[in-house]
Order: structure tokens, then C-alpha cells, then sequence
């Protein structure tokens, strides 16, 4: 993020415009929203101008920006029209102590002035760093569709409202309350019109008191393997509506982000190999918060039903007398399966699959390896990394065919996925020559479709029928 979004009180701060023609007044329509005290330098000002100085609405001063005129300012923008001017004013400001803006000019400003959707007092800021001025114009333009116009009355309601909602108990309490004004209640009375909003609130704050509290929840949920479009819509609900958050290693950010902002989030990270939280004291975490009335989230990686020691956390809820639910989510070998365009099942070739893990409690997982080795045999092998030697060697001890294909998946359905194809006798320095450092899901049974050659043959030919 090379520009930091941040909301600036303007009320009795100064802003300064320098210009008096088009690019002056597009800057001067948004500054006029704000509560600041605008004043404007041009020689030759534009007629919209002179009538907003007339209005008393901005100070028109009518001459050039010089050294002395800053003054304090908060804000300083070069909108003279002229790439040298521009320099000129701005060098005074930037020396004055202002933050500077030059009009289409990124490089040499020190702020950029967002896109905004205004629903006064809720303001939406889009920025795309200068890069994509038409995407930002786009999501605005969608914004506005979809932000109802009452949404600025009923936050001004709501804010001045706020004081006696304190008498709701704090956290969730509070926020359906909320919820249910902004989305329900709020926009009927407003609708209704007169005075129907306030007493809507008043009615409202009293079915919030009257309710008993919320008892606290576990839900697992299976967060999928990265993608943040791969969460069920479950899921987000879930994590819509999560006081806290208890998340592993493996679940990616972008993930973590969708959870509300005011969420307490707890790292639970367990690596294979390295440092880990107890499960006792991930136990405990889960059980403690859903004790104290909290929605907990307990968000693994997957689906919370594969390789998840889910059952000793649900246990654990069972033992403290806490309700929990669980949430399905998609497990690495689907989105790893789709990164290489097969199926896990196929007629005439393999009419089950094994989904195994290269390591347990007691080091290298032992399997059926006779079984494993059945022409057509197919298994999605997890946490098997370390155990591709283990393997390999088990494989072909008992008989295996090299040539069987071995399929490394690298951060499946993420967009740094990688793919490397290999074969029984090889895949243990293969795997140690591709150096993956990302989660991998190894398919023993399956290589990638040739999806990338079938093309390319496909528009060579086709090209070669058009020459
Ligand atoms: N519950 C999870 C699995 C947890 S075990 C699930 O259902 O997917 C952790 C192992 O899952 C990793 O060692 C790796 O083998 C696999 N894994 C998880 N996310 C992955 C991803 N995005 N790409 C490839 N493998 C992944």
C-alpha cells in the first residue's frame, strides 16, 4: 500500500487551491463537502468561482500564489493547469509545512484525493493508487447503485443514538441491536416518515433489553484451501457473525480478513515440524471463549473433517457443555484434483480413492501399502512432503510400478499454485529439486491432463488451416 487511507477533520483547518479554471472547481466541488475553510488563488478565475466567493462558501484571492500564503494550511492543491506553475506553487507549499496534491501529477504529490461515494456521514474512499482511475470510477459507480440514500439520515440517527444503546451489554448484544436498526427497523421507520424513527429506536432498544443473552457457540468451519472464493457462503456467514476467531496456520489471509473487524482473532498455527500450540491449549481457547457467551469461530483449513484432529476439539465442546456445529469446506485433494484437470474417481480405472497422510503422531505414516500398489490405485497423499522418501521406498518394496505417475500440487487454487509431474521412481528428487515451500497435496495415480499441449496443438493446427 504505497498510499494509507485515513479520514482528515478539516473543521477550522485551512485548504488552499491554486488555479481558477476547470481542474480548481472538480477539486473544489469535493472540498466544499468538507467543513474546511477554503481559499483559492487564480488571476483569470472561472465564473463558478467568483459566484462560490460571492456565496461566501471559499476566499478568492485574485492573484498568483507567492511565498507567505500557505500559512498554516493542512492541505495545498496545484490545479494552475500548467505543469510549471504547478512546480512553482507547489515547491512554496510543500516549503510552507502543507501536504500537496499537483492535479495529474502522482509522481510529485504527497496525497491523492480518492473516489468517494458520499452517504454523509458514511463516506466510502476508492483508491487504486493512480493506476486504474476507471476501476475506481466502476466501483464507485456500483457502490452508489447499491448503498441505499437513506443510509446518511439513518447513520446520523443512529450515532446520536448511540449513548443510550450503551445500556445493551457490550459486543454481540449491542451489534444485533445495530443490525437490526441499519437493516431492518432503521429503514422501515425511516419509510414511514415523521417522527416513526425515533420511536422505532425507543421500541427497538427495548425488545434488545428484553431478550435473553445469546448463549456462546462453536462453529468449525472448514475454511478450503486458500482461494478465498472457495469458502462456502456458510462459511462467511459464519464469519460474519464470529466474536472470535481461532484460526490455523494454513489458512490464508485473505481468509482471515473477511473476518468482522472488531473479531478477536487467536493464532492456533501447528506445524508439522515446527513450533505449535498444544492442542489442550487450543482445546481450552475454544472452549473458555464459547463459555463467556462468545460466537467463536474455530476456522481450519480444508475441510475441518480431514486430518483436523476435529474430533478432540468437539469433544472438548461436548465436555464443557458448549453447543457447536460444523461448517464444510473443500479439501485440498478437490481443489488440487482441479488444478490438474482429473477427477479422484474414474470408471474403469479406480472405483475408490484414498486420502492419506504422509505423517501421524508416530512419525511416518504406515499404510496398505500392497494395496496401494493395484494398477489404477489412486490417493491424494497429505502432509507429504517429509515422508515422499518414506513413500516411494514403501511403494517399491511392495512391488510398485515406477512409471506410476506421482502428481505434486502446490498451494492448490491459490494464485502462486504450482504443479510438478513426476513418477514413482523419481519423486523424491524431483520433489527435492522443485524446493516447494507452500502446503503440497502429492496424487499418487494421477498426472496432469495435458490440458496446455492439447491447446496449443488445437490453435496450431487451426492456424495451419488458416494459412
Ligand atoms: N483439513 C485440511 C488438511 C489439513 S492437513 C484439508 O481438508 O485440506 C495439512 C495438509 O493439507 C498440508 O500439509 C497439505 O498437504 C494439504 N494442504 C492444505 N492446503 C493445501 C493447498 N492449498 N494446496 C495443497 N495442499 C494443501
Amino acid at each position: 500500500m504505497q498510499h494509507f487511507p485515513i479520514f482528515l477533520a478539516l473543521s477550522e483547518r485551512s485548504v488552499i487551491v491554486s488555479g481558477g479554471g476547470e481542474a480548481a472547481l472538480a477539486k473544489l466541488r469535493l472540498l466544499m463537502k468538507s467543513e474546511a475553510s477554503i481559499t483559492v488563488f487564480a488571476a483569470t478565475p472561472a465564473e463558478d468561482i467568483v459566484r462560490l466567493s460571492v456565496e461566501g462558501r471559499l476566499v478568492l484571492v485574485r492573484r498568483a500564489l507567492r511565498a507567505g500564503d500557505i500559512k498554516g494550511a493542512a492541505l495545498f492543491y496545484a490545479a494552475d493547469e500548467d505543469a510549471a506553475e504547478d512546480a512553482r506553487t507547489a515547491a512554496i507549499a510543500r516549503a510552507e509545512g502543507a501536504l500537496v496534491n499537483i492535479v495529474d501529477n502522482l509522481e510529485d504529490s504527497q496525497f491523492i484525493t480518492p473516489a468517494i461515494v458520499d452517504r454523509d456521514p458514511v463516506t466510502v474512499a476508492i483508491g487504486t493508487e493512480g493506476a486504474a482511475p476507471v476501476l475506481a470510477r466502476a466501483i464507485k459507480a456500483d457502490l452508489e447503485a447499491r448503498l441505499p440514500a437513506t443510509l446518511g439520515p439513518l447513520a446520523r440517527i443512529g450515532k446520536a443514538f448511540r449513548k443510550m444503546a450503551e445500556a445493551l451489554p457490550h459486543g454481540r448484544a449491542r451489534r444485533d441491536f445495530w443490525a437490526d436498526y441499519y437493516f431492518d427497523a432503521g429503514p422501515r421507520a425511516i419509510a414511514r416518515g415523521g417522527d416513526a424513527i425515533d420511536q422505532a429506536l425507543d421500541d427497538l432498544l427495548q425488545r434488545h433489553l428484553d431478550r435473553e443473552a445469546a448463549p456462546g457457540h462453536v462453529a468449525f468451519v472448514g475454511a478450503g484451501p486458500g482461494d478465498p472464493e472457495l469458502l462456502t457462503l456458510k462459511a462467511r456467514k459464519a464469519l460474519d457473525a464470529a466474536d472470535v476467531v481461532i484460526y490455523d496456520r494454513l489458512v490464508s489471509t485473505e481468509i482471515l480478513e473477511l473476518a468482522r473487524r472488531e473479531a478477536v482473532m487467536i493464532d492456533a498455527g501447528k506445524e508439522a515440524y515446527g513450533p505449535s500450540t498444544p492442542q489442550e491449549q487450543i482445546n481450552l481457547a475454544i472452549t473458555t471463549h464459547a463459555k463467556d457467551g462468545h460466537q467463536v469461530v474455530r476456522l481450519k483449513s480444508g475441510d475441518a473433517t480431514v486430518f483436523g484432529r476435529l474430533d478432540e476439539e468437539i469433544e472438548a465442546c461436548e465436555e464443557a457443555g458448549v453447543s457447536w456445529h460444523v461448517v464444510p469446506g473443500i479439501t485440498a485433494a478437490s481443489a488440487a484434483v482441479a488444478g490438474i484437470g482429473q477427477s479422484l474417481t474414474r470408471r474403469g480405472r479406480n472405483a475408490s480413492v484414498r486420502f492419506l497422510t504422509g505423517h501421524d503422531m508416530k512419525g511416518f505414516a504406515e499404510q496398505d501399502w500392497a494395496d496401494l500398489t493395484r494398477p489404477g490405485a489412486v490417493a491424494a497423499i497429505y502432509m507429504g512432503k517429509r515422508a515422499a522418501r518414506f513413500v516411494q521406498g514403501r511403494l517399491l518394496i511392495h512391488g510398485a510400478d515406477r512409471a506410476t505417475p506421482v502428481t505434486f500440487v502446490e498451494n492448490a487454487s491459490r494464485v502462486d499454485q504450482r504443479v510438478v509431474a513426476s513418477t514413482l521412481g523419481t519423486m523424491a528428487d524431483d520433489l527435492a529439486a522443485a524446493d516447494l515451500q507452500g502446503p503440497a497435496l502429492t496424487f499418487l495415480g494421477l498426472a496432469p491432463r495435458a490440458a496446455r499441449t492439447a491447446l496449443a496443438d488445437h490453435t496450431n493446427s487451426l492456424q495451419k488451416e488458416l494459412a
